[in-house]
């Protein structure tokens, strides 16, 4: 029941809207007696308003009604208008009026899905107690000075904001007189007849609990700490400011705070951490709130203070404030749009999510700023100032700044006028950062730069060496600030505002996908399920109403989800599974929410739901786990919730950390191969032309082989629709010839083949299979070039369902690796980042079936390492379909954390590759045309001549130039060769020529 909390804790008078505040002086005594009939729901009452001075007094009648009013004793009739009676009196007149109401309980509604709004009655009247807030007895605009007398059944017990509470009983009834020698704005009132009280003290102040039976057992706790907060404001803020403080339970879902009491719903008493957190809230209201009002028509300052003092402190008192004021600052983000974005000055109380992250979130920054501007002292100093001066009054943000200011003799104008009076917060990046050794030590330079409006701020920042960490504040004033630091150490990594010390936008890498992300979204795309929809009505009404548009899986374009964020409902729709692979998520209902791949400023949000009464009772609740990136409930109640990590601070990586190896921990490849061979698949990476990082793998093979195991090897370097050609090679049915020919190796890998004859040939000989993993290359040209998005249906059908597009650090590698190639076919790195991820997909894919199809099989796997670093790739896209346990060797790898298992670092070994005719060759109509010579040519020593048509090799007719590369694999270097060709003249006419040639 954590969302009474969220929604509810709210105090009274934020409600008040513009009523004028000013205190002068003589204000009206007002005595209400009111008595109930509490099967009827309805109370009676007499309200006697005496003024001071000549006053017209506005009386809202609200849902009163008004059997009587008369002045000093005559009966008049005043016809309200708008709601409101008027009635003008003379110094020491007074109005009688007489009243009556019914305040039945509504009708629950439970709305889904929207965004804040109560919908909890302030007044009820029945059985199970009496709950009167608000407009339940004729309220006059402004403070009065309000004495309460209240007749009830015997048995039953009443609060009120009261320092004294005088009880006489007589006949069965009990009449309750509350005392409070203070003005108010409004009066509450809380009776019922199942109140268990038990009562404490503190120095002067008597402390009570007014709990139901059946959790009177948590009085003593609840009293203990309500002592301690007292204890805390005291020391910080002076004394507390009444004789009186009582914790009532209701029998509503409130969680309110009104002089000498607060209101706590019983499935909020129950929890345990209120205790932690909103008793203490509500304990400092006293002070901020119902000790120093709130003019709420120049801006509610109060719940920013109390949030900053209250649950914001205990977090800080842990070491986790950062935490919560990032918290705070992705609301924001999340939550305030530019259409409802408002200055603090503006902010009444909250009646949104928006509202919240500004009154609220917003405002808590300020005074954390405010803190750390003035310091720590002089903050609480100004605090007490504040409070005493403006005791039992209303107080501005300019009395705020007034306290501030005398106490610590500082201007801050400038601090409230850009964080209070103007909206908006504060973002900012900075350029290139400059290191130089300068006299002994590290000269550091960089830019802040902000963008949009220009704040004054210090800006933190921590730089991070081999050697620790050194923080520095600078101050910013302009839109672009040159900052220079002397360091003692070369620093590695620089972050702004690691600890969130400043009301500012997050950079990308900080703003985790989380539920609040999405249910702000105006522009939304709601993808619903190909089938099972009967189980999504109420989500698909929901978003409608929203206005999310209706797209459908597999006609969606990337375009468009790069330009939104979307809703895809259901885990096995199609279009999760493009972007995101296998969507883990147990439960009767789950909500994952995920970065767009298209987009890091956007969400994709996956909604799931065995049947629609799982989603019926869990999806009203979403809205609660704003801060979560997974949610999952079980019959309504939630049995799971994560954030997915994000950075701290805005970090600049500098220059890569150092790796350190233990030398004496270097092992054989014997060892390394025992460590490695109970593994189901062990990828071995390589540099595709370095012939010892194919001796290593063939190593490999040899000795699991040679071990009795049953291995397998997959080959990046042949694909899907030629694994036929291999068969047949390994088979014995077609010599190597044809097999390079049906496998295209030429035309689809173009690697000298010698550096993977070996491997082919043991498989050959000692029948290992070796599966093709590649997707045929046209496709991942084609997505390269234009994207997923231009293939055709049956081209679709060629690429795997599942893809996984949300590793970001990978993204990141290739985005790198994008930008130091300019040269790539792929011009845009949406479409070359989606043609990476198709081949390592396919690949994954490809290793997969193939071991489902060999349950006794383990496979070893050559690859590019770039398919293997870190697991990125093709591993954790494997372990994904299938969970087998892998292990990753790399060759001569950058020795990184978490990149391999093991490195090898196999050295050179001399590789005599296939010899050359040192010509470039074209094909043109089936005859293959010496284009040129490269430096030194055998060929052209030989006599040969650009536009030589080549016939045949040592007899073999040649009609391509794979058929030439072919004949060369069976030749040695030094080999003499005959080449027959054909020389045309310039008529046309053409003779052959014989060539011997010594291959190089
Ligand atoms: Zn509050």
């Amino acid at each position: 029941m954590v969302w009474g909390l969220l929604i509810f804790f709210l105090i009274f008078f934020p409600a008040a809207g513009q009523a004028s505040l000013r205190s002068e002086g003589k204000i009206p005594n007002y005595h209400l007696q009111v008595s109930f009939d509490i099967q009827g729901s309805r109370i009676t009452g007499m309200a006697a308003i005496q003024v001071q001075k000549e006053q017209e007094l506005k009386i809202q009648r609200g849902d009163l009604q008004i059997l009587e009013v008369s002045v000093s004793g005559n009966r008049i009739d005043v016809p309200p208008r708008r709601g409101v009676l008027t009635i003008r009196l003379a110094p020491g007149e007074t109005a009688e009026v007489r009243y009556t109401a019914t305040f039945k309980p509504l009708q629950g509604s439970g709305s889904i899905g929207g965004t804040g709004g109560s919908g909890i009655p302030s007044q009820v009247i029945d059985e199970r107690g009496i709950s009167l807030g608000g407009a339940w007895y004729p309220r006059v605009d402004g403070l009065c000075n309000y004495h309460l007398t209240v007749d009830l059944p015997e048995g039953y017990e009443a609060v009120s904001e009261a320092e004294k509470i005088e009880i006489g009983r007589k006949e069965g009834q009990a009449t309750f007189s509350f005392f409070f020698p203070h003005p108010l704005e409004n009066l509450t009132l809380i009776a019922g007849h199942r109140f268990r009280v038990s009562r404490d003290r503190q120095d002067e102040v008597e402390i009570l609990t007014y709990f139901f039976p059946e959790d009177e057992n948590l009085a003593p706790v609840y009293i203990q700490a309500a002592k301690r907060y007292l204890r805390l404001y005291e020391r910080l803020l002076g004394v507390y400011p009444y004789k009186r403080f009582s914790i009532v339970e209701n029998f509503l879902p409130t969680g309110y705070s009104m002089p000498t009491y607060t209101l706590l719903g019983q499935g909020v008493v129950r929890l345990p951490f209120i205790l932690e957190t909103a008793l203490g809230h509500e304990i400092l209201h006293q002070w901020f709130g119902n000790l120093v009002y709130v003019d709420s028509g120049k801006g509610n300052w109060a719940e920013g203070l109390t949030t900053y003092l209250a649950d914001h402190f205990y977090e800080e008192e842990k070491g986790k404030g950062f935490e919560y004021r990032k918290g705070a600052l992705i609301d924001y983000q999340s939550y305030v749009t530019q259409k409802d974005e408002i200055p603090l000055k503006h902010f009444r109380g909250r009646n949104n999510r928006s509202s919240q992250a500004i009154g609220y979130g917003k405002a808590l920054m300020v005074f954390h700023m405010l803190k750390n501007l003035v310091g720590e002292k002089t903050f609480f100093e100004s605090l007490r100032l504040f409070t005493a001066e403006h005791r039992f009054q209303p107080a501005t943000w300019r009395d705020l700044q007034g306290a501030f200011e005398r106490t610590s003799g500082r201007d801050l104008e400038w601090f409230f006028r850009q964080w209070v009076n103007e909206k908006g917060l504060a973002e900012f990046d900075l350029g290139e950062v400059k290191v130089r050794p300068l006299d002994g030590k590290f000269e550091v330079e960089f830019e802040a730069r902000q963008k949009g409006r220009v704040y004054s701020f210090e800006l933190p920042v921590s730089f991070y060496s081999n050697l620790g960490r050194a923080r520095y504040r600078f101050p910013v004033e302009k839109e672009n600030t040159k900052v220079r630091v002397l360091l003692e150490h070369y620093p590695r990594r620089l972050v702004l505002d690691e600890d969130y010390d400043l009301a500012r936008t997050l950079s990308d890498g900080e703003f985790p996908p989380v539920v609040a992300r999405f249910l702000n979204e105006e522009k939304i795309l709601l993808i619903p399920p190909l089938s099972g929809e009967e189980v999504y009505p109420k989500a698909i009404d929901h978003f409608q109403k929203m206005g999310a548009r209706i797209e459908r899986a597999g006609q969606v374009k990337d375009e468009e989800l790069k330009a939104n964020s979307a809703v895809i409902l259901d885990k096995k729709n199609p279009l999760a599974e493009r972007l995101y692979g296998r969507i883990e998520a147990e439960g009767g209902f789950s909500l994952t929410i995920k970065e767009n791949p298209w987009n890091p400023k956007k969400v994709i949000a996956i909604l799931h739901a065995e049947s629609s009464e799982e989603l019926i009772a869990a999806f009203p609740k979403i809205r609660h786990y704003g801060k979560y990136s997974f949610v999952s409930f079980h019959q309504g109640e939630n049995v799971e919730k994560r954030a997915e990590p994000a950075a701290r601070g805005i970090v600049k990586e500098l220059a890569k950390e150092p790796t350190v190896l233990d030398v004496s921990l270097i092992k054989s490849l014997p060892d390394v191969i025992r460590q490695v061979a109970d593994k189901k698949i062990i990828y071995v990476g390589e540099t595709h032309d370095r012939y010892s990082h194919h001796l290593l793998q063939l190593e490999i093979i040899q000795a699991l082989h040679g071990m009795g195991r049953k291995v397998a090897i997959g080959m990046e370097m042949f694909q899907r629709p030629f694994q036929k050609a291999l068969d047949d090679y390994l088979s014995g049915r077609i010599d190597e010839r044809a097999f390079l020919k049906n496998s295209e190796y030429f035309k689809r890998w173009n690697f000298d083949y010698n550096l993977y004859r070996p491997i082919l040939q043991l498989a050959r000989g000692e029948k290992i299979p070796v599966a093709a993993l590649n997707i045929r290359r046209e496709i991942t040209d084609k997505v390269g070039k234009a994207g997923l998005d231009s293939l055709s249906e049956e081209e679709k059908k060629l690429i795997p369902s599942q893809m996984d597009f949300s590793d970001r650090a990978y993204r990141e590698r290739l985005e790198k690796i994008f930008r130091e190639h300019p040269s790539f076919e792929a011009k845009n790195f949406d479409f070359f980042h989606q043609a990476q991820i198709l081949w390592d997909e396919t690949m994954a894919e490809s290793i997969d079936r193939f071991l489902k199809e060999n349950p006794d099989s383990q496979m070893i796997v050559l690859a590019g390492s770039g398919h293997l670093v870190h697991g990125s790739g093709i591993p954790q896209r494997s372990a994904r379909r299938n969970g087998f346990d892998y292990a990753i060797i790399l060759n001569d790898g950058e020795p990184e954390k978490g990149i391999a298992h093991l490195i090898v670092y196999p050295g050179t070994v001399p590789f005599e590759g296939t010899p050359r005719l040192m010509v470039s060759l074209a094909e043109e109509k089936g005859q293959v045309v010496i284009q040129g010579f490269s430096h030194g040519s055998v060929s052209e020593k030989a006599g040969m001549q650009k536009g030589d048509i080549i016939l045949s090799l040592d007899g073999t007719s040649v009609e391509s130039v794979e058929e030439v590369r072919i004949e060369l694999l069976f030749k040695k270097k030094g080999d003499r060769v005959k080449v027959s060709a054909l020389r045309k003249d310039s008529s046309g006419t053409g003779q052959t020529l014989e060539f011997e040639i010594s291959l190089h």
